[in-house]
């Protein structure tokens, strides 16, 4: 409910995404007592902040060939590599970071491990990437960062299911839902100041877009009480991700459309102006839409279904 609310009044996410939703989840599904006491009541209070370093420049759908590599040094671990199209890094104080482990086979799967990393590491750089994306994206890069025994999260083979875990509650799509509404509301008003609401077709058009969000929103509901419940399969996760973010960058599109550039100008609408610049990456991040389809598309042919309720 907190995440849609604060969708719903464009404020934005990524820091507590990946900060609660990702790298809290992370260390209470897995992280010892130890970590857990360390890092969770001041991510709780907002006091330390986790940028997420999953993707790399030749690994980002196909996160299995990542080449960044964690080997035991000494008592520790000795991180190399470089991660890309970090969210917010330079806000925050640690990144959670997924690493192949040495030693322990070629299949990704099974080899990956999560680490927290002090953004101020020794070794540690963070470089800015430019972007109209109105979030702020970083590349970070590891040269041979040390790191003590406990900044491994869980076991070393544990990642993949760890971060396969935390990208769950992002794919139930509450936030894009949310989005989707606060963009359409704001188009409607900008329509009406205008007078450009008199049309019976775009009257239509704009009803049938108003259905379409009250019906994701439903869908992303849907996940997270199989979430809650502990029984949303990738395939219903993959569908809701892929029609919420979807719909909310088809919302973003058509206020431009039907706006025209002069939206960029107007100080009452300012959502617009980030809608637009907001958009190409919502069908991006948290696995990209064609992703999505095909996670579903595997399930379905597979004589899944999806939306299965527990007998
Ligand atoms: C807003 C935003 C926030 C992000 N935040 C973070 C973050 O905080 N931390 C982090 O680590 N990463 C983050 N990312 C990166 C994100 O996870 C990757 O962009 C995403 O996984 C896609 O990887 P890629 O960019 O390398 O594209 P690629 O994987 O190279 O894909 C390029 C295109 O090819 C398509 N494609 C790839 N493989 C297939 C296939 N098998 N079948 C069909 N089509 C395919 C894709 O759908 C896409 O259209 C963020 C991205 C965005 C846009």
């Amino acid at each position: 409910m907190t995440a849609e609310e604060l969708a719903l009044h464009g404020v934005p996410d990524s820091v507590r995404v990946n900060t609660i939703d990702n790298a809290g989840a992370t260390l209470l599904a897995a992280g010892s007592e130890e970590q857990r006491q360390r890092f969770c009541p001041g991510m709780a209070a907002g006091e330390i902040v986790f940028s997420v370093l999953y993707t790399e420049p030749h690994a980002g759908s196909d996160l299995g060939s990542m080449a960044t590599t964690a080997e035991p040094a000494g008592d520790g671990w000795r991180l190399a590599g470089t991660k890309t199209w970090n969210a917010r890094t330079a806000q925050a104080h640690f990144g959670v970071c997924a690493a192949r482990v040495r030693g322990h086979g070629d299949n990704a799967y099974a080899a990956t491990g999560l680490f927290v990393v002090p953004l101020d590491h020794p070794g540690v750089r963070v470089e800015p990437i430019a972007t109209v994306n109105p979030e702020r994206f970083f590349t970070v890069r590891l040269d041979d960062v040390v790191l003590p025994a406990d900044a491994l999260v869980g076991a070393p083979g544990q990642g993949w299911s760890l971060l396969s875990e935390a990208l769950g509650m992002e794919r139930t799509g509450v936030c894009f839902a949310g989005r989707a509404r606060r963009w359409f509301d704001q188009l409607v008003a900008a329509l009406h100041a205008r007078g450009q609401l008199e049309e019976a077709e775009r009257v239509h058009r704009l009803g049938a877009l108003d259905a379409e969000i009250r019906s994701c929103r439903l869908l992303a509901w849907r996940a997270v009480q199989g979430l809650a419940e502990g029984r949303l399969n990738g395939a219903a996760a993959a569908a809701a991700k892929w029609w919420t973010s979807e719909l909310a960058q088809r919302v973003a599109w058509l206020a431009f459309d039907l706006l025209g550039p002069a939206v960029h100008s107007d100080r009452h609408f300012p959502d617009l102006v980030l809608a637009a610049r907001e958009a190409p990456g919502l069908t991006l991040a948290a696995g990209t839409s064609e992703i999505q389809l095909t996670t579903l598309a595997t399930d379905l042919l597979d004589g899944g279904d999806p939306w299965e309720e527990p007998t």
